[in-house]
């Protein structure tokens, strides 16, 4: 798995006190570092306005670019490097996602700030931009024609199903603590009009982990992405679902987590092995440099010894929530 980095990403700070800090991204660069997995790092380009434009309106764009000293919502606020940075995280999602569909194997936007909850004309939850959602809608630009975005982050990537709700070009996967920030990313919900059926959500109830996200997978995410049949597959990542994670309680332990990574990995097969990891939340920094160090050893025969191994759900406590979802999408999948 290819690495894209910026150094500019570390200067992101919102105060000093915000859990989105730059040390999430220093934890991951020191446990690559310490396993000899900080090779093939390739930088990203600068950030560039029409790109940003795939996605964001010109008022909201010009609205980060300018407003100096401002903030979007209590949790994210804008300071006046703030939107260079965030285009380059952006531009750094584009280039990893090219890679991947250049090289055709799998590659890693260590980027920060994150993107899933920015909408075309709002930022919120420490988003300015929706780096994932840019990325899939260059590759359409690109003369792909289907592309799935799998959201594992803690909290609903509303943002992005926002973007694609309407379209059939992209299928957005959500699993998600139900219940917490924001407060979408209901089962029922399956996308509107030419979109219907294109939005799948699996909201689970706290201390879900392992077993539940391997039967989610099984059951439902293998199966829709197989026979949607992607050009790519882009990830947003979050490692907040982890059971060390201070900001939501389910309870994945590293070793599932790092087991969903290289289930997807394998899935990618079935898209010439495009794949293309995003990094989302995640707030423990010893967790999530763990998750991510051995992700990325797994794909490159490097064994990163875990920590975090507890096993919290072993009986598929998330079991009720999967068979909903099947029923819910049984009107436009074959589960
Ligand atoms: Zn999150």
């Amino acid at each position: 798995m290819a690495i894209f980095f910026n150094e500019e990403f570390l200067g992101h700070v919102q105060d000093p006190f915000h859990p989105e800090s730059p040390e999430r991204l220093k934890g991951i660069v020191n446990k690559l570092k310490e396993h000899g997995l900080w090779e093939e790092v390739l930088p990203s380009r600068t950030g560039k306005h029409e790109t940003l434009l795939l996605i964001h309106d010109e008022n909201y764009i010009d609205f980060i670019r300018t407003c100096g000293e401002c903030a979007l919502t209590l949790d994210t606020a804008v300071h006046h490097e703030t939107y260079g940075i965030a285009a380059l995280s952006a531009e750094c999602a584009v280039d990893a996602a090219m890679f991947s569909k250049r090289e055709g194997r799998p590659a890693f936007a260590l980027t920060r700030p994150p993107g899933h909850h920015a909408g075309k004309d709002f930022g919120m939850g420490f988003c300015y931009f929706n780096n994932i959602a840019i990325a899939a809608r260059r590759l359409l630009k690109d003369g792909d024609k289907r592309i799935v975005i799998v959201d594992e982050d803690v909290h609903h990537g509303n943002g992005t199903q926002e973007i694609f709700a309407k379209e059939s070009e992209v299928l957005y996967i959500s699993t998600h603590q139900s219940g917490i920030f924001p407060g979408t990313g209901h089962l029922e919900y399956v996308g509107e009009g030419d979109g219907e059926g294109f939005t799948v959500n699996l909201p689970f109830p706290s201390g879900c982990g392992d077993s539940t996200f391997d039967v989610a997978f099984a059951d439902v995410i293998k199966p829709v992405i197989t026979q949607f049949k992607p050009d790519a597959i882009l990830v947003s990542w979050g490692m907040d679902t982890h059971y060390r994670d201070p900001l939501a309680s389910l309870a994945l332990s590293s070793e599932g987590h790092v087991r969903q990574v290289q289930e997807l990995i394998k899935l990618s097969k079935i898209c010439n092995g495009r794949i293309t990891f995003m990094l989302e939340g995640g707030y423990h920094v010893p967790a999530l440099s763990e998750v991510v160090a051995a992700s990325i050893g797994s794909t490159r025969g490097v064994d990163v010894p875990l920590e975090f191994t507890d096993m919290i759900d072993n009986s598929c406590l998330g079991r009720g929530t999967i068979t909903k979802c099947k029923h819910v999408l049984s009107d436009f999948w074959s589960l």
